[in-house]
């Protein structure tokens, strides 16, 4: 997409651009370059999240009194791309991008001023404990039970396809603290303490290689009710806020940009007889330039405090059905070769985009459309609100 900027938006690029140039470091793009499941490890995004939070670039969608930049929807726009196409790693969101807007709007100034400041600096590494094993689509269908001793909850129970849970210190879940009427009205939001006796995890590892999700057991672990956000029973309100954050305040559209680039190399020239390869290249190219302007189009609309609304569905359906229709064309592109696995890569330098393996990544990329809601679920939610 080319856009016309603005004096001031070519100064702020600039100003970007010399920012990646000064801190972006080879390790740190090799780190994300390497990270073929959804988010980098913290010891490529951490030191990342640091450069950023010292410049005061960590959180745009956090109000400025929380360290937020003030920045426009469209610079937003432009440090996204800039990174994208600098090849910086993505900043993990649980904290900065789901827990963070959900405390600035929900939780109390206690809990403001205790957990802000360490998602910020990076103390703290949150994970999201919502599915289990029979609560997924059905997401209100969840039993991990929380009863009441004193000023603790009991929790017993547990959760699964928990991302970086091996690595996160903390844990936002959502817990049942009753049974009684409505199934979403007995659902209440629980700040967790991950080195509470009682808490176990266990690793699940994923058809693209990685370990990535987990298993969170809890067994008889004590959580003072001071760590629940909001009103008891009413976690499902600020569930449905978050994942409006999760599905549709990332900017997906540079980093697709980036990836169909990455395939464009391995393309074999024009003329050489695989038209259909060019033609389905030339679809997608417009199908992502369409989808740019929608994202570009909704983010314009999202001003610091306010959430994505029903558009969040929308966009998380384009962008996951894009990284698999771009992954599938890079497959379709390599042929035979297409089947190395990273480590059989028989190329001297795999860092290289173009001698990237591109199957941990096409595996990968199996789940986009199914964590944050499966593609189903976010159709019958567009089919809802835009009725
Ligand atoms: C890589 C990865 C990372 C994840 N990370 C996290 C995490 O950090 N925290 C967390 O809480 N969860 C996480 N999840 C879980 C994710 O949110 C769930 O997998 C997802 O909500 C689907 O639930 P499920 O796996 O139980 O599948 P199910 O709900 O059993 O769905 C199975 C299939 O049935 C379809 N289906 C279900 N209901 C309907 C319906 N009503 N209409 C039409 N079709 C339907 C689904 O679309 C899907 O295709 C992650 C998942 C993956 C794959």
């Amino acid at each position: 997409m080319d856009l016309e900027l603005s004096p001031e938006d070519q100064k702020f690029r600039q100003e970007v651009r010399e920012f990646l140039s000064t801190h972006l470091t080879d390790t740190l793009r090799v780190g994300q370059l390497r990270t073929t499941a959804m988010y980098p490890d913290p010891d490529v995004s951490g030191p990342w999240q640091h450069l950023l939070n010292q410049r005061g670039w960590l959180v745009p969608l956090w109000p400025v009194e929380w360290g937020g930049t003030g920045w426009t929807a469209f610079q937003r726009f432009i440090f996204e791309t800039e990174c994208a196409l600098a090849g910086a790693p993505l900043v993990h969101p649980m904290g900065v991008r789901l827990v963070g807007p959900v405390l600035l709007k929900f939780g109390t100034d206690a809990q403001k001023r205790e957990h802000l400041p360490r998602i910020l600096s990076g103390q703290d590494y949150w994970c999201q404990g919502f599915s289990e094993p029979n609560a997924g689509s059905d997401l209100a269908a969840l039993q991990l039970r929380a009863d009441r001793d004193g000023e603790d909850y009991v929790l017993n129970g547990s959760k699964i396809w928990t991302t970086h849970a091996h690595f996160a210190n903390r844990m936002f879940a959502l817990v049942r603290t009753s049974n009684a009427g409505r199934r979403q009205d007995g659902i209440s939001f629980l700040l967790i303490d991950m080195s509470l006796p009682g808490v176990g995890v266990r690793p699940i590892h994923t058809i693209g290689g990685d370990h990535d999700v987990n298993e969170v057991h809890f067994d008889n672990v004590r959580v003072p009710v001071s760590q629940r956000v909001g009103e008891e029973n009413a976690g499902w309100e600020y569930a449905k806020y978050l994942l409006e954050f999760e599905r549709g305040a990332g900017i997906f559209s540079p980093r697709l940009r980036s990836q169909l680039k990455r395939v464009a190399s391995v393309l074999p020239s024009t003329g050489s007889g695989d038209g259909l390869l060019h033609k389905a290249f030339g679809d997608l190219n417009a199908d992502l330039d369409a989808f740019e302007w929608l994202e570009a189009r909704s983010m314009a609309s999202l001003a610091p405090g306010s959430s994505p609304g029903p558009v969040a569905s929308v966009l998380k359906l384009r962008a996951s059905r894009l990284k698999q229709a771009i992954g599938a064309l890079g497959q379709r592109a390599l042929g035979r070769s297409g089947l190395r696995w990273h480590s059989e890569s028989p190329f001297s330098d795999a860092t290289q985009p173009q001698n990237m393996s591109l199957v941990p990544e096409y595996c990968n990329s199996r789940a986009f459309t199914i964590f944050g809601g499966a593609a189903e679920i976010q159709l019958g939610l567009i089919a809802k609100s835009y009725a």
